[in-house]
């Protein structure tokens, strides 16, 4: 399959998310690396976003909340080109009202090819990455060949 690039600018959109038994992971994760993320845009689902703009201190762009449609909107962005990466800090030992959403949104990040972080190490490891500085061209499979495949609708279709 051919790429196309997709250019990462400098300031880059970045999406954080944690359900509820991870928020205090994520405040602290974002408390202590408040200077790296203060020059990016940062999206949030409305309850994590919230705890963050009162700690952080600087504007973040509340979506819903995750159960209502927050996880939703960030897969949306993604399809969209408005978000570079996802720090998702999703609770793997309690089962969630919206898990489809769950699911939906991470797939969406690996058909865009985003980098997500799910634990404090991985997004450790992210924020602190030279590429997190730079502009990064972000290869994404080029899906023109299946957008444009042809689709059998049976022997019928061509006696209309
Ligand atoms: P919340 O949503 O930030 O509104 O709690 C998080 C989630 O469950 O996806």
């Amino acid at each position: 399959m051919t790429h196309k690039k997709i250019p990462m600018e400098h300031d880059k959109k970045i999406a954080l998310v944690a359900h509820d038994n991870h928020k205090r992971d994520l405040v602290e994760w974002a408390k202590f690396n408040r200077d790296l993320l203060a020059h990016h845009q940062v999206f949030a689902t409305g309850t994590t976003g919230k705890i963050l703009e009162e700690v952080l201190g600087f504007e973040i762009e509340r979506l819903k909340s995750g159960p209502l449609g927050g996880d939703q909107q960030i897969g949306a962005k993604i399809v969209e080109n408005e978000i570079d990466f996802l720090i998702f800090f999703w609770d793997p030992l309690e089962p969630q009202p919206h898990d489809p959403d769950v699911k939906a949104l991470l797939r969406m990040a690996v058909v865009w090819n985003i980098p997500i972080a799910c634990n404090r190490a991985t997004a450790d490891f992210m924020i602190s990455s030279p590429l997190m500085d730079g502009e990064y061209d972000r290869l994404v499979p080029d899906y023109d060949g299946y957008t444009k495949r042809k689709v059998d609708l049976g022997e019928d279709s061509d006696k209309e």
